[in-house]
Formats: C-alpha cells, sequence, structure tokens
C-alpha cells in the first residue's frame, strides 16, 4: 500500500469533561478501536478499518459518513467543540530543508538566559509561503513569519526596500528583476514616487531555477495589470524554491475550493510543466478569479 493516503478526520474537544461511556462503546460498535491492531503501521491499520482513533479526541475515518456520524454523536452527548475535515496523511520522514529549520530554530529559542539586547530592532521578513515581505519590530532574530507562522523565510535587519513604481515601457520582468534582487536577497519592496529608488535594467541577468521560472512565466503575463503580473512573478519565484511534495496538496486544495462555489474550469488537477494560474491562486485567492 502507499504511504500516502488520505482520511476524514473528527476532532473532538470534551474541553477537560469527561466524555460519557457510551461515546465508547458506540466507538467500538462502530469498530472503531483505540489504535488498532498493533501489527500492521498506523496508516495502514487505518486503511483496513472503518478508521482508527489516532489520539483521544482525533479520528480519522475512511468516509466521510462515518466521519459525520461520529461528529453528530459527539456533539449530541457534549462535546465542547466538534470539527471535521479532510486530510491527507503520510508517515513522516525528515528532510535535510526540515532539519535545517530545526536547527536555526534551536540555536534561536535554544539558547539559554536572556535575550540578546543588540537583537532587538526592525526586521524585514520575507516569506516564501506567501510570497510577501513583512517589516516587523522584534526583540530576538525572526525565526517563523510574523504573518503566518511558516518556516520558509528569510530575512535581514532594517526597512523595507523602497522603489520607484515601474517606469513607461519597461518590460515587467526587467522592472521584478531589479526591484527584487533575487541573486543577492530577494524581498518586495514598498513602491513609493517619491521616496523610491529610481529602477533601471540589469545589463545581464544571471538565471538560476527559481528565476527562469518566473522569466518563463513572465511571457505569458502580455495584458495582465501590471500588479497582478509582478505578484505572479514573486509568487513564481517562491513556489519554484518550495518542495514539489507541498504542490499537488496546494492544488487539490485551490481547486476544491474553487469547485465548491463555482463548478467549472479549464485547469487540470495534475501539475503542469509550468506553474499555472491553480498554483498561483493556491498562494493568493485573489487570483482564484482567473481559474
Ligand atoms: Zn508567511
Amino acid at each position: 500500500m502507499n504511504d500516502k493516503t488520505s482520511g476524514h478526520m473528527v476532532i473532538v474537544e470534551w474541553d477537560g469533561g469527561t466524555p460519557p461511556t457510551k461515546w465508547y462503546s458506540r466507538l467500538k460498535e462502530y469498530g472503531l478501536r483505540v489504535r488498532g491492531n498493533k501489527d500492521v503501521g498506523p496508516v495502514e491499520r487505518r486503511a483496513k478499518t472503518a478508521g482508527v482513533i489516532f489520539q483521544e479526541g482525533a479520528i480519522v475515518c475512511n468516509k466521510e459518513s462515518t466521519a459525520r456520524m461520529l461528529a453528530t454523536l459527539a456533539y449530541s452527548m457534549g462535546a465542547k467543540a466538534v470539527m471535521t475535515g479532510v486530510m491527507v496523511i503520510d508517515e513522516f520522514q525528515m528532510l535535510p530543508e526540515d532539519a535545517a529549520i530545526m536547527q536555526r530554530i534551536t540555536n534561536q529559542w535554544g539558547k539559554r538566559g536572556p535575550k540578546n539586547a543588540e537583537d532587538a530592532g526592525i526586521y524585514t521578513v520575507t516569506c516564501r509561503e506567501e510570497a510577501a515581505t513583512h517589516v516587523v519590530d522584534l526583540r530576538e532574530r525572526p525565526v517563523v513569519c510574523p504573518q503566518c507562522g511558516g518556516t520558509h523565510i528569510t530575512w535581514r535587519r532594517g526597512e523595507q526596500r523602497v522603489t520607484m513604481p515601474i517606469p513607461d515601457r519597461m518590460d515587467v520582468f526587467d522592472y521584478w528583476y531589479a526591484t527584487r534582487t533575487p541573486n543577492a536577497a530577494f524581498e518586495i519592496p514598498r513602491e513609493d514616487e517619491l521616496s523610491g529608488y529610481f529602477v533601471h535594467a540589469a545589463d545581464s541577468v544571471q538565471m538560476d531555477d527559481a528565476i527562469r521560472a518566473a522569466e518563463r512565466h513572465s511571457r505569458t503575463l502580455a495584458g495582465a495589470a501590471v500588479n497582478e503580473a509582478l505578484r505572479t512573478l514573486d509568487i513564481i519565484y517562491c513556489l519554484a524554491q518550495e518542495p514539489q511534495s507541498a504542490r499537488l496538496q496546494r492544488r487539490v486544495a485551490t481547486l476544491s475550493e474553487y469547485y465548491a462555489g463555482q463548478g467549472k474550469t479549464n485547469y487540470q488537477l495534475a501539475p503542469s510543466k509550468g506553474y499555472d494560474m491553480v498554483d498561483i491562486a493556491g498562494v493568493d485567492r485573489h487570483f482564484m478569479q482567473y481559474l
């Protein structure tokens, strides 16, 4: 069996209270066992029965109907909060990226003693998961994104850069490259006519895979509004640095949300060779209107 499988999740919060004995006997009657048969792994175990109780209050079911039935049952038995949802379950395997992030967090938060006063100040933090740059006043160096809590960030001390808006007739990709300086320290600048620095196209563009992805995509943007074109390039550049494993899940979530509201789109679930509107809308729902 494949490691990766999806399940319908029920989360029940009794909020410190004890569920009635009937709750447990019902779970047993429905064939839901706490942790199931120990001879096989937990993911495989889940697939072979109606569901498995991973933890007290966290039940993963094969069928949505089972999940809804349990949610109703818990609710009627006085649970304080009941949530349901769909999740992709995958046995966790630590990647080198995970280890590097953990190391950074340990270095920062694992230190004993008072915070280093020199670390306090203004930071510009760029988050790849949102393709956004934030300015924050912190007492210590940033570890996670101040907006979304994601760990895929870069940061530097000081205020966000300020640029002139795009000059007339300047190519959008040239402007993007010159203002984001992806080869040095990628950051999305704020635009200001009066205080922004003047932008001219670079003599040569050094390409890496992420910049190449943005450049390729820029050819499809003729006719798009400049703000949206720039936002799109920021998103593509950030997406191209993210692990591909997250891409399909993001597409599933985006298209599910889209279909729930509208119903018809020209895009497919499977990722295409380049990035498309489903990937882009996966980062910024503003682009959902183009699906
Ligand atoms: Zn973020």
